[in-house]
């Protein structure tokens, strides 16, 4: 048995002082391999280096988040196709929209989300998405590009019942995260994940963010990490009635699916 954690921040300069430490964690508590967010210009680059170099532990995606949708050109483009390119790129995103803190105009964002969908579309691979207070307009421009896309992930899912039964309708994927292990606000989301049948389901952490609230004891720090994952696991068979196993068996087999993960690192 073995946990992908899909959705890792690890070319986050708060693991610059412990990156090794972590992932010597990370496996320790079955996390096998995780594939690491690329977000920025920057932490492509840095992601893409970190898959290289530990390629048995870690894959990379490159992509514009919606935050910094302002900072879209040819240049960036020029580097994520040629990210792209390489072999250890398994996604293009994190892109999206985002209009809970609308850092990027709208018009930007959603400018830059497509251009990133073309760009999935033109290298073949899938798509790894963000989405908040943003379904509507998300939605309709997933929807145009997605019969040309191979696969999409809507990452970090927290929207409504409804929003997760229109990605679904589209074929997409969805990402949980350990917002699910908080008893408050991730309630929603504990008695929406259910209706996620077996073979669309991923889990994450969003590492070092979301730190899951119900880690037992109590962790001194507040910074999330994949060693973490077998607590959105348990939270996430909890609300599904099924065995932990059980959601481990299907979330690894999808994982190494959807991103196309060489046999050799699935057990
Ligand atoms: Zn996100």
């Amino acid at each position: 048995m073995a946990l992908i954690d899909i959705g890792a921040n690890l070319a986050h300069d708060g693991f610059d002082d412990d990156r090794e430490a972590v992932m010597a964690r990370a496996e320790a508590a079955g996390v096998t391999h995780c594939v690491v967010t690329g977000s920025d210009r920057e932490s492509n680059a840095r992601a893409s280096a970190l898959a290289e170099a530990d390629p048995q532990h870690l894959s990379a995606t490159a992509g514009l988040h919606p935050h910094h949708a302002e900072d879209w050109n040819t240049e960036i483009a020029a580097e994520m196709r040629d990210l792209a390119a390489r072999n250890r790129l398994v996604a293009i995103g994190e892109t999206g929209l985002d209009y809970f803190r609308d850092i990027s105009p709208r018009d930007v964002q959603k400018r830059v989300f497509a251009e990133q969908l073309a760009m999935a579309v033109d290298t073949g691979l899938p798509m790894f998405l963000h989405q908040r207070e943003a379904h509507d307009d998300f939605h309709a421009i997933l929807a145009e590009h997605l019969p040309d896309l191979s696969r999409a992930v809507v990452h970090c899912f927290t929207d409504s019942a409804a929003a997760l039964d229109d990605y679904l309708a589209l074929g997409c994927h969805i990402g949980i995260t350990g917002w699910i292990c908080d008893e408050r606000r991730g309630r929603a989301l504990f008695d929406a994940v259910p209706a996620i049948p077996d073979d669309r389901l991923l889990i994450e952490t969003d590492c070092p963010y979301l730190l899951p609230r119900t880690i037992r004891p109590k962790p001194r720090s507040r910074r999330n990490e994949p060693a973490y994952l077998p607590w959105v696991r348990d939270r996430v068979a909890d609300a599904r009635n099924q065995a932990p196993e059980h959601v481990e068996h299907v979330t690894q087999a999808n994982a190494a699916r959807f991103f196309a993960l060489p046999d050799r690192l699935v057990s």
